[in-house]
C-alpha cells in the first residue's frame, strides 16, 4: 500500500482534523532530499538520530522515547508558553543536542542547543 492510498483510506475514515493534517504534513516529508538533512550543530556531521521527543507544557514534559511514554512532573515552568522538544545524538562522539520550538503569546521560536557528548542513548527508531 503506498502513501497516497493510505491516506486516501484513513482519511475517508472517522478521524479527527488534527490526525489529517498530521498525516497530511508526514505525507508531504515522505520524500528524502539532502537539502533536509540535519546536521550536528558540533560537527557538522549529518548522521544524527532522534533519541527522544516531546512536549512540554505546564509542569508537565510528555516525553517519548526508545523505552516507551513518560510523563515528568515537576518540570519548572515556562512563563505563559509550552515547548515541542526533539533530542537527537550524532554518530561522532555522541554529541548530543535539541531541536527546540518554544511558543510564546502566538509567537514561535525555534532554538537548535548542543547538550555535549553524552553517554550513547539508544535512538526512537534505527534501519
Ligand atoms: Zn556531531
Amino acid at each position: 500500500m503506498t502513501m497516497d492510498s493510505l491516506l486516501g483510506n484513513l482519511f475517508a475514515a472517522d478521524i479527527s482534523l488534527v490526525q489529517r493534517v498530521t498525516l497530511a504534513a508526514l505525507n508531504g516529508a515522505s520524500k528524502s532530499r539532502d537539502e533536509n538533512v540535519i546536521l550536528c550543530p558540533v560537527c557538522g556531521y549529518d548522521y544524527v538520530h532522534p533519541i527522544a521527543s516531546g512536549v512540554h507544557q505546564n509542569d508537565a514534559l510528555q516525553l517519548i522515547a526508545s523505552d516507551g511514554t513518560h510523563i515528568v512532573r515537576g518540570m519548572p515552568p515556562l512563563g505563559r508558553g509550552s515547548a515541542v522538544v526533539t533530542i537527537y545524538q550524532c554518530e561522532s562522539d555522541q554529541h548530543t543536542f535539541a531541536s527546540v520550538h518554544r511558543f510564546h503569546k502566538g509567537r514561535t521560536f525555534r532554538f537548535t542547543v548542543p547538550i555535549g557528548s553524552q553517554q550513547s542513548i539508544k535512538p526512537l527508531w534505527r534501519n
